[in-house]
């Protein structure tokens, strides 16, 4: 058995980044950026009004003020979208509104309720200062500027500034697929009817979910009766997906195939027990294959619980690696125990809480309640796993670490 820092250090010193793939910048929303990105332009390109007000000479009003206010005529006009036709001059001022090209001779901009008209004049009885209301060109990227580090995850900024860059098309990771393999006799698949002693097909659909949100592409490659060569098939099934994940049957139960079929595709097991509960049983393996990288094999527990839980620790950041994502594993915060946390096993626990924000805005977390491993709807209430010591408990009032897995209202 062996701890899950070293489980997970195995995992990932066999897990590459895989290749890249262009999309439409309209589709790269959570896709990971394959290259680093360089801005082509100055953006402004400009320098330009935020303001709606008037583009002046600073000089010209130096020595403005409430009892011997400067007047400027207003002699030209530049609207967002337009240029100015000519330079401004001295003594004059050129209607501006924001986003407009500041025209030559200008150096600052007043704006429109800082100043009183007087026919076709402004009155201005402060001076303003150089550079006030220009936002200068460059002011948000220069040419030449590292803007985005390969392997930044894309979100609704990133887009917006490719997009500020001109580019309709982005060179991103391909996303792994993933296949995802159920077994056991007892074990019926969405849209059949358990018989007697068989249960509906869980794990196939939560798993399914898991890669999803982790970035993968969720393949089903169906409910193997517990069977050496129904398993195996199936496993084949798989072999070119990116990463394949099995649950059940990886145990020390006379009905347990998977390790078996497993090592008759050629697979080199890297570990199988891990120091943690739930889901002690979880093997690793990778199966060479002639021309191209080894694929990586997860054989997950059954238990619901376990299965979801081994994922996370161990599948999602092998996913995210896959993907070329910069950053692997979830936050980790702390949480005050609300109740004692009492972890009675041997083996670390990852168990499940709630968690709820208090007045000083630090988490509190409890234990969504019984800790079995078949009870689904004990992930379904879990904001978080807290990690605790085997033969430990954490008294209410206690800090304890919580790996989050969703954000908590
Ligand atoms: P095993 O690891 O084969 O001993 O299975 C452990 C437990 O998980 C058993 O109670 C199984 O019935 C259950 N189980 C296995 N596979 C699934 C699945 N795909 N969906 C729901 N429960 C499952
Ligand atoms: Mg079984």
């Amino acid at each position: 058995m062996i701890p899950v820092e070293e489980a997970l250090e195995r995992i990932l010193a066999r897990v590459g980044v895989l290749g890249d793939e262009q999309v439409p910048l309209t589709r790269a929303l959570r896709r990971v950026l394959a290259g680093s990105v360089v801005s082509s332009l100055d953006v402004t390109p400009w320098p330009n009004s935020s303001m709606d007000g008037y583009a002046l000479r600073s000089a010209d009003t130096r020595r403005a003020s409430t009892t011997a206010p400067v007047r400027l005529s207003v002699s030209g006009r530049v609207a967002a979208g337009h240029v100015a036709t000519r330079a401004l001059g001295a003594g004059e001022a050129f209607r501006i509104f924001t986003g407009g090209p500041v025209p030559d001779g200008a150096d600052s901009v007043i704006p429109q309720e800082d100043v009183s008209k007087d026919g076709g004049a402004i009155v201005v009885s402060r001076p303003v200062k150089t550079g006030d209301f220009i936002r200068p060109q460059g002011e948000d990227m220069r040419a030449g500027d590292g803007v985005l580090d390969r392997g930044r995850l894309l979100g609704p900024a990133e887009i917006g500034l490719l997009a500020a860059l001109g580019r309709c098309q982005v060179r991103v990771l391909r996303r792994p697929r993933v296949g995802v393999l159920s077994t056991g006799d007892e074990i019926v698949d969405l849209g059949g009817h358990p018989g007697p002693g068989q249960i509906l097909n869980s794990n196939t659909y939560s798993l399914m979910a898991q890669i999803d949100e982790a970035g993968g592409e969720p393949i089903s490659l169906g409910v193997a009766a517990d069977r050496l060569g129904d398993i195996e098939a199936r496993l084949r099934w798989g072999l070119d997906c990116d990463l394949v994940i099995s649950s059940a049957g990886v145990s020390v139960g006379e009905h347990d195939f998977v390790k078996a079929a497993l090592e008759r595709l050629g697979a080199e097991q890297h570990f199988w027990l891990v120091d943690m509960r739930p889901g002690k049983p979880i093997a690793f393996a990778t199966i060479p294959s002639a021309g191209k990288r080894a694929l990586p094999v997860f054989a997950l527990p059954g238990n619901p619980v376990s299965a979801m839980v081994t994922f996370e620790l161990f599948v999602r950041p092998a996913l995210l690696r896959l993907g070329g994502h910069a950053r692997l594993q979830r936050p980790m915060v702390r949480a005050i125990a609300e109740a004692p946390i009492a972890n009675p096993g041997r083996r670390r626990g990852y168990l499940r809480v709630t968690l709820s924000v208090g007045e000083d805005s630090g988490y509190r977390a409890r234990l969504t309640g019984d800790q079995s491993s078949g009870i689904l709807r004990s992930m379904v209430a879990a904001d978080g796993l807290a990690v605790v010591p085997g033969d430990t408990t954490v008294e209410a009032g206690g800090t304890v670490p919580v790996i989050l897995l969703r954000d908590v209202r």
